[in-house]
């Protein structure tokens, strides 16, 4: 026999399955690094039906079956009555993956429509609108974390869309508390490459549910600051895992925010300048 089986059935070929071991690896990594599970947590894993949050949960599902810690998943599908929305295919995956789910039905589409303003991105109020749902179903199923499935790229280009558009430095957080306290988000993909994940879900064979609302909108931001990248990357290759080190190396004496010196007025050695480059 020449490959696994992954858990719709199919059989994974050997790539496939080097390629799952890189993905477990680089998550294990963050969830280590951030203290992003503990023993008793109950997780919410937001699965929307894209490539990202089947690996989530996948990855998840996997590490919970393995991993000395306790806890628990529960996969939590938003249906925001986009139209032709697949409404069978997530609870028979999840059934097919034995993954405890809930499936809550509010229609933020038609809200996205119409509040939106010409020429702007749908993503902005319908990511907006889902989280509070999210959060309001993580409160009453009584869980403690919320897992998105955001990875590198989506870190390294909300990092440039607030530098470039925004004027602030800054990115999602791999872990954050949310104000009223009790639930904290967490997010285990948050340094793995989209790419991977991509590949990974295609292999697998996955039926991927896509977005028919931002998918039809062109010239967005987003898509410039991914274009931009992808240019870049032609001549720079390694373009993108250095803006996404750089995420994690800040000097804070080198910004402008005083806020952020160490010392009143940061101390350098003679000739320092020349390591800014
Ligand atoms: S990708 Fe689609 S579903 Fe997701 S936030 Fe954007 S518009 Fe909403």
């Amino acid at each position: 026999m020449t490959g696994s089986l992954t858990e719709t059935g199919a059989s994974m070929p050997r790539q496939g399955r080097e390629l799952g071991q890189k993905i477990r690896r680089e998550m294990g990594r963050a969830i280590a690094a951030f203290d992003q599970i503990q023993n008793d947590d109950r997780i919410l894993v937001a699965v929307s039906g894209g490539k990202d949050s089947l690996c989530l949960l996948h990855f998840l599902s996997e590490l919970k079956r393995r991993a000395p810690v306790r806890f628990d998943l529960i996969a939590v599908n938003v249906d925001q009555g986009q139209p032709g929305f697949p409404a069978r295919t997530l609870p028979t995956l999840f059934r097919e993956w034995g993954v405890q789910f809930h499936i809550e039905t509010q229609d933020t589409y038609s809200i996205v429509l119409e509040k939106t303003p010409e020429g702007k991105a749908y993503c902005s109020l319908c990511s907006r609108l889902r989280r509070g749902i999210l959060t309001s179903v993580a409160r009453r199923l009584d869980c403690n974390k919320l897992a998105l499935g955001h990875h590198r790229e989506d870190l390294v280009h909300t990092f440039l869309l607030n530098a470039l558009y925004s004027g602030k430095l800054g990115t999602m957080p791999p872990i954050y508390e949310v104000a009223e306290g009790g639930l904290s988000v967490i997010r285990p993909l948050c340094s793995v490459p989209e790419s991977w994940l991509a590949e990974y879900a295609r292999m697998a064979g996955w039926p991927i549910i896509p977005c028919n609302l931002c998918g039809s909108q062109a010239g967005l931001r987003r898509a410039k600051v991914r274009e931009l990248l992808n240019t870049l990357e032609k001549n720079d290759p390694e373009i993108r895992n250095s803006l996404f080190a750089a995420l994690g190396n800040v000097h804070r004496n080198e910004l402008l925010d005083r806020s952020l010196w160490s010392q009143n007025v940061p101390r350098r050695g003679p000739g320092a300048e020349q390591d800014l480059v």
